[in-house]
């Protein structure tokens, strides 16, 4: 089987996010979860050599170039891949601050304050029934939007483009949080890199 598709490394030690989330749910979550998606992605285009060269993003936006018999296992393990290399990716040990700069300005233009914003997000992350994801977005006219989808469903599908996104399946916290999503949500705010949010908006802006 060939490795179309890589995961990148982590951009910090499993032990990075501690005490909000713990070692071994990251590492967990990194080498199996996450490692599993891309596995079964590389699995399922493997026998089609019009998708290896393209990316997993620009693949979720573009969904109906992806052949019916395999579209699922796209959507699923492709979406699973992509939102996970985001998660990652916006989050880091020196976080816990609040954005700035436009992303800070248009949070309040749109949210009434960066406290609605995260009341409004902490919303949807609690209230996504089962596996999902909450997430901040972008939509086609450049406004900000709060979002969920369910199971690994990608924000792109929908042209949306994701730049802060968390994860609420039970395998992103039962370890340290068991049931209390509540919890596991309220102590991600001390770990959200926001510089790097900030940096993806502008970029998604361009
Ligand atoms: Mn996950």
């Amino acid at each position: 089987m060939k490795e179309i598709f890589k995961q990148e490394k982590l951009p910090y030690r499993y032990d990075s996010l501690e005490p909000y989330i713990d070692m071994e749910t990251m590492e967990t979550h990194f080498t199996k979860h996450h490692a599993g998606y891309v596995k079964k992605l590389n699995a399922a285009v493997n026998d089609y050599e019009e998708l290896h060269n393209k990316t997993i993003e620009g693949i979720l936006s573009d969904i109906s170039i992806v052949p019916d018999e395999i579209e699922q296992a796209v959507i699923n393990n492709g979406g699973g891949h992509a939102n996970h290399t985001l998660f990652w990716n916006i989050m880091n040990s020196q976080g816990g601050d609040e954005p700035t700069g436009k992303l800070a300005n248009d949070i309040k233009e749109t949210f009434g304050s960066f406290e609605g914003f995260k009341e409004d997000f902490e919303k949807a992350a609690a209230s996504r029934f089962g596996s999902g994801w909450a997430w901040l977005v972008i939509d086609e006219n450049g406004k900000l939007q709060i979002t969920a989808t369910a199971n690994q469903d990608s924000p792109l599908m929908n042209s949306l483009t994701p730049i802060l996104g968390l994860d609420v399946w039970e395998h992103a916290y039962y370890l340290k949080y068991k049931n209390k999503r509540d919890e596991y949500i309220n102590n991600w705010w001390n770990v959200v890199y926001w510089d790097k949010v900030g940096k993806l908006y502008e970029q998604a802006l361009q």
